[in-house]
């Protein structure tokens, strides 16, 4: 006998019905569910979203609601704010009880524990699981039970929790969906356009099902050579499913058991990505004060600069180094960047540039499709060197050698700054180094059709040395 007449599900980062936790669980202990979406035209128009992102969830609820309706349901899609828009819902339907996923984000967990607190005082049962990571914040830990700050400690235990106690992925019997017509009408879904977003069919695209050919075309093949070919931006070598981890029309279990299935260096390093993917989870759950500031102490001292034309060089690509101009623009035409050139932009505009990361990362929030703030804060403050286990402040990327070493012949560059298209390979990476008649010939004179570089590499890195260490060795 399920125990609840009708519960909701809501659905929020995990738009999808295979591998999720909350839908199994709903669908385990009740007789019918309805699963729910909620438009938040506060966080939908907000400062924190971009329309990559907002374009890849509603393409995503467009797919999820096709699906029901496949099956004889609804996707409920409500708006509002969740506190009064989901308990009006469980009125609406008369539903006795609620089911969601956890969500880490600091601003979630407020959120989800005050409208956990307004359904419990209306008597509706609430039921929250664990589903966006593979392990809970609170379930690889030290010996004492405080949280890894350091990753390869924190490797090590996930491992080793991951061979005892595998989580394989959830089935869900799709056979108890509240039938459609047992339900309210419910909005449409609705386009960018409607809380001011630009739509692109550059972004990419969102759905359960693409996910699934993502992941599956992955591992039958460019997972053998992930340990070697993740690094280069000009070829396709990572999955691409960070937008799909991102809102759950995949779940993790799901991929981790297409890695762990599989022997060889590539695979293993593929894992090891999704455990840093859970590592930046859990550090955002047990120190949500990261989402303002630095982990490591004495940072807050850095003297960022607030140079104005510096960040408008940075955002539109125009920095005269064609690796991070190529990475910019292809994180502005795209909504995506590659994990090597995150790296390279983001160490760029907090050592070079000296702009506080926290800027950059916000941009980064506002122009990716997977913009997630544990992975983004985590790769913002590893990269300016000031977050749980950074890149070293000392370490300071030479652009120049960057682009040599990852994108050998250009191919890359030339994709995204045309201006070099016809530059020798020679040059690709420092073409202000280009003699007048090479420069001649590429149509290309640096100052009129491509900017000279805005800060010398050895003049910025001498001045960024400097300001860490007053602002870290103290
Ligand atoms: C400055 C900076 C900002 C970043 N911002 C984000 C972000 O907002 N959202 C995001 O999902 N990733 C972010 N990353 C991590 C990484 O760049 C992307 O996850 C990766 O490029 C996505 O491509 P993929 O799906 O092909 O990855 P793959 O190489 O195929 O990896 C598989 C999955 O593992 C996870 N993953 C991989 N690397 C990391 C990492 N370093 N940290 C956490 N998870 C990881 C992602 O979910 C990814 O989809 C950031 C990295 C840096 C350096």
């Amino acid at each position: 006998m399920p125990t609840y007449r009708r519960a909701i599900v809501w659905l929020r980062r995990d738009l999808r019905l295979d591998d999720n936790v909350a839908l199994a669980n709903a669908l385990d202990q009740s007789a019918d569910v309805t699963p729910a979406f909620i438009l938040d035209p506060k966080l939908l128009r907000g400062e924190r979203v971009g329309a990559a992102i907002v374009q890849f969830f509603f393409e995503s609820v467009a797919e999820l609601r096709a699906r029901l309706r496949g099956l004889g349901s609804e996707l409920l899609i409500l708006d509002g704010d969740a506190i009064e828009a989901l308990p009006r819902a469980v009125r609406n339907v008369r539903a006795d009880a609620v089911f969601f996923n956890d969500d880490y984000e600091p601003g979630a967990r407020v959120r989800d524990d005050a409208v956990e607190r307004s359904l419990r005082d209306a008597g509706v049962h609430v039921a929250r699981s664990t589903d966006h990571v593979y392990f809970g914040a609170d379930e690889v830990t030290q010996r004492d039970g405080k949280p890894y700050t350091v990753f390869t400690p924190y490797k090590r235990r996930w491992l080793a929790s991951h061979f005892e106690q595998p989580r394989p992925p959830v089935r869900a019997k799709l056979a108890r969906l509240t039938r459609r017509d047992q339900l309210p009408e419910s909005l449409p879904v609705p386009v960018p356009a409607d809380y001011g977003h630009a739509s692109s069919s550059k972004f990419p695209r969102g759905g359960e099902r693409r996910a699934k050919q993502l992941l599956q075309t992955f591992v039958r093949g460019r997972i053998d050579d992930y340990d070697r070919d993740r690094n280069l931006p000009a070829i396709e070598g990572t999955s691409l499913l960070s937008p799909h981890l991102r809102a759950g029309t995949i779940g993790i279990r799901t991929c981790v058991a297409a890695a762990a299935g599989l022997d060889g260096a590539g695979p293993r390093t593929w894992l090891d990505e999704l455990v840093w993917r859970d590592f930046y989870q859990q550090i955002v759950f047990h120190f949500p004060r990261l989402e303002r500031e630095p982990f490591v102490s004495g940072a807050e001292r850095i003297r960022w600069i607030d140079d104005g034309r510096d960040w408008d060089a940075w955002t539109r690509g125009a920095t005269g180094y064609p690796i991070v101009d190529a990475a910019m623009r292809q994180l502005n035409e795209t909504g995506w960047m590659h994990n090597r050139l995150r790296m390279i932009v983001a160490s760029f505009l907090s050592k070079h540039l000296l702009i506080d990361y926290r800027r950059g990362e916000r941009y980064f929030e506002q122009h990716l499709a997977d913009a997630d703030p544990a992975a983004n804060n985590g790769g913002w403050q590893w990269s300016s060197s000031v977050g749980t286990d950074p890149m070293p402040y000392f370490r300071i990327f030479n652009p120049t050698l960057q682009g040599k070493t990852f994108d050998p012949n250009g191919a890359f560059v030339r994709r995204y700054v045309p201006e070099l298209a016809r530059i020798p390979d020679a040059y690709v990476h420092a073409p202000w180094t280009m003699p007048p008649l090479a420069a001649a010939e590429a149509r290309c004179t640096i100052g009129r059709d491509y900017p000279p570089p805005i800060v010398d590499h050895a003049e910025a890195r001498g001045r960024a040395l400097a300001v860490y260490t007053l602002a870290l060795r103290r």
